[in-house]
């Protein structure tokens, strides 16, 4: 059994789906993004007030709900920040759930910023592992993804287009996501999706849902 003092929550469960929340931080301040609503998404509360989350926390309290696990197809990394600023974790963590877990798929939601965070292509380090990557892509151009996202990186929204084609290249499953009918901000939909669709992404679009998840 593997030992930790750490006590934060990371695995939590939406409908009795399994979502691991690594880090508060993140790159982006999204208008939407539901920290800036709330600390808690349907009673699971995300804020963790140490941030200082190990692999061996996660792998800890997955094997604690392992039962509860085994029922799924799938486990996706997403919370109050952007998991692959915690690269490695996240690395070892879809490693020992994949060893365990064979029939379990597992997604990343992600700001797409990762490969500029690290300065090096970190899509090489998840490809044996990860199944599914949904990456923001937010709006259909700079100006617009800097309104939305309101970025702390240089140059985000050519980084995120670079990421999901790194993403594509690495023949992960990856989705381009926008979120639509954010209040006081219009995104254009179409050209939201052509530009997923040139990058070799499959295109989602969800709306705005104030308080939801
Ligand atoms: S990228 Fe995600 S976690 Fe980061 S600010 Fe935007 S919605 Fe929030």
């Amino acid at each position: 059994m593997l030992e930790t003092q750490n006590k934060e929550i990371s695995l939590y469960f939406l409908d009795d789906k399994p979502y691991i929340n690594m880090t508060n931080a993140c790159t982006n301040a999204c208008v939407f993004c539901l920290r800036n609503q709330k600390e808690d998404v349907q009673g699971a509360k995300l804020w963790l007030e140490k941030d200082n989350i190990t692999s061996k926390d996660v792998i800890e309290q997955i094997n604690k709900n392992k039962d509860k696990i085994a029922k799924n197809n799938e486990i996706v990394f997403c919370g109050y920040g952007e998991p692959l600023i915690k690269i490695r974790e996240v690395v070892e963590v879809s490693k020992y759930i994949k060893e365990n877990f064979p029939d379990i798929k597992i997604r990343i939601n992600t700001n797409g910023h990762a490969n500029a965070i690290h300065k090096k292509n970190v899509v090489e380090m998840l490809s044996p592992y990860i199944d599914t990557i949904s990456v923001s892509l937010n709006a259909q151009n700079e100006e617009m993804y800097n309104k939305i996202s309101q970025p702390k990186i240089e140059n985000a929204y050519e980084e995120v287009k670079r990421f999901i084609r790194a993403c594509v290249e690495a023949k992960i499953k990856t989705i381009a996501s926008v979120v639509d009918k954010v209040p006081d901000y219009q995104i254009d939909i179409k050209r939201c999706e052509v530009i997923a669709k040139s990058l070799g992404a499959d295109f989602r679009a969800r709306d705005f849902i104030k308080n939801g998840y």
